[in-house]
């Protein structure tokens, strides 16, 4: 299993942290040891002190591929969600502008947060779902799937032709504008908008 991420997948996120928007999908990987899963708490690493949430849809791969072809590629999903790709904002700044790979920022133990996954037929559809993120009670990240840089299809079909795509991967699609601080004793709260309702699909606590 492997997690795919996407990187600066909503202009409003790009600009608000001074990046150029991207012409191609920006995609960095996590390892399996990122993976937070079952609602459990995050424990706040001591290597930071500027821990931000990224609110991102996560869509389950359920089939293999190389080379999707865009007609093809939305068969590749098999379940979606929403998950939290926590980033040591102050080490991806320093590693951005000493030209560094991003992995000691965004790919630690716990960084990938997944929530619940919801299937296909509960969503009012693929092209536009719309998705929050709410801190301590308080809305703090808002999204719609169709504001997206790169659709659903466009990103499988890219990392596809570097990345067989496998049973079980995960791929985060990328996060709105809204970004912002964590700190301990914090609790974060998703929602999937799905045909019958708002659901919490994602309990994460800050420790
Ligand atoms: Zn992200």
């Amino acid at each position: 299993m492997k997690i795919i991420c996407i990187g600066r997948n909503y202009a409003e996120h790009a600009r608000e942290l001074n990046n150029d928007i991207p012409d191609q999908p920006v995609v960095f990987m996590k390892p399996a040891s990122a993976l937070l899963v079952g609602r459990k708490p995050f424990y706040y690493p001591e290597f930071t002190k500027d821990l931000h949430f990224e609110t991102e849809i996560v869509l389950k791969i359920g089939k293999n591929g190389r080379h999707v072809q865009p007609e093809f590629a939305l068969e590749y999903i098999e379940e979606i969600s929403l998950g939290i790709d926590f980033t040591a904002r102050d080490i991806q700044s320093q590693l951005k502008a000493k030209g560094q790979p991003w992995e000691l920022a965004k790919a630690f133990d716990g960084s990938a947060v997944i929530g619940d996954f919801v299937s296909l037929d509960q969503l009012p559809g693929l092209s536009n779902i719309e998705f929050y993120l709410e801190k301590n009670g308080k809305q703090v990240q808002h999204g719609f799937s169709k504001d997206m840089l790169f659709s659903f299809a466009d990103i499988i079909c890219f990392v596809s032709q570097y990345f067989k795509l496998q049973m079980g991967d995960y791929i985060y699609t990328g996060t709105p504008a809204g970004v912002g601080p964590v700190q301990p004793g914090d609790e974060l709260r998703g929602f999937l908008v799905l045909r019958s309702g708002a659901q919490e699909v994602l309990a994460c606590d800050v420790r």
